[in-house]
């Protein structure tokens, strides 16, 4: 499931092929993502308008573009939730069988597709307004991370999944977080001590900037096999896996710790997965 640093990646691949460009139809094949938006509100939005902007806040993506009418500044809130994907492809080409939203751009189609119906693309933006602070960000202040984690009784595994505690952190991060800051992962929150906190918050600016900076500098999949200009987020056949190769315990089951050469351990909270290195992150 994509987190911050995909999403980012995403955002800034995606920002400087559709700026300028102005939607010239609108096909919506499931009505449900754009939820709570109507069908014809979003097409009377959309049609005509223009693209200025891309970008990203926690794991959402925000579109802005220009209406067409008035050119008042409209937002459109993207979520991958957990297979979404957006990408460019030529007008020639078929749009995928789990296409959802089809904007045409001119010569290209800007395609929402997502197998799994958990994503979201709507005129709603209220989901942001409830996040927490961007963790890349100075909003994201150590004293009051820890005065947050003091008031939760939560593992502090599962609260760095609570969005607004800090915002974007999911499965994955909070598990390659804990692991660098040495943190056991079903410690209750708010008996981290002083020196856990500092090394939480230094861990979680520092597993999302090294995933967007190494997101960032090898390619995204192209994959060839359908038509170049085909433009994903996530993996083609045959492609290397450079995010799983940058993880250190996450999906690490069994394997050695990259420090210590212990084995990795999976453990259930909150019916999800959490990895981690017993030997380097005991209390
Ligand atoms: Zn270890």
């Amino acid at each position: 499931m994509p987190e911050l640093p995909e999403v980012e990646v995403l955002a800034r691949h995606l920002r400087p092929l559709i700026r300028g460009k102005t939607i010239r139809g609108v096909n919506v094949r499931r009505a449900k993502v754009l939820a709570p938006t109507s069908l014809r509100k979003f097409r009377q939005a959309l049609l005509g308008a223009k693209f200025t902007g891309l970008t990203r806040r926690g794991k959402y993506l925000l579109f802005q573009l220009h209406a067409k009418t008035g050119g008042e500044p409209v937002t459109l809130l993207g979520h991958l939730g957990m297979t979404g994907r957006f990408f460019l492809a030529r007008k020639n080409v078929r749009p995928p069988r789990h296409a959802a939203v089809v904007l045409d751009l001119g010569g290209e189609n800007l395609i929402y597709e997502d197998t799994r119906y958990f994503g979201r693309l709507t005129l709603d933006t209220s989901a942001v307004t409830r996040l927490g602070p961007e963790p890349l960000e100075s909003v994201f202040e150590k004293s009051a991370f820890g005065r947050s984690l003091k008031q939760s009784r939560q593992a502090i595994k599962i609260k760095l999944l609570d969005q607004t505690l800090v915002a974007g952190i999911g499965n994955i991060y909070s598990s390659e977080a804990l692991f660098r800051a040495r943190i056991p992962p079903r410690l209750p929150a708010r008996r981290l001590t002083v020196l856990q906190v500092a090394r939480l918050w230094r861990a979680i600016r520092k597993v999302l900037a090294e995933a967007i900076e190494g997101g960032s500098t090898v390619p995204l999949n192209f994959d060839g096999s359908r038509s170049n200009g085909l433009f994903y987020f996530g993996q083609a056949a045959g492609t290397p896996d450079y995010y799983e190769e940058r993880l250190r315990v996450y999906d690490r089951a069994g394997r050695p710790c990259p420090d210590c050469g212990g084995l990795i351990k999976r453990i259930r909270q909150a019916g999800r997965s959490t990895f981690y290195c017993p030997c380097c992150q005991s209390a």
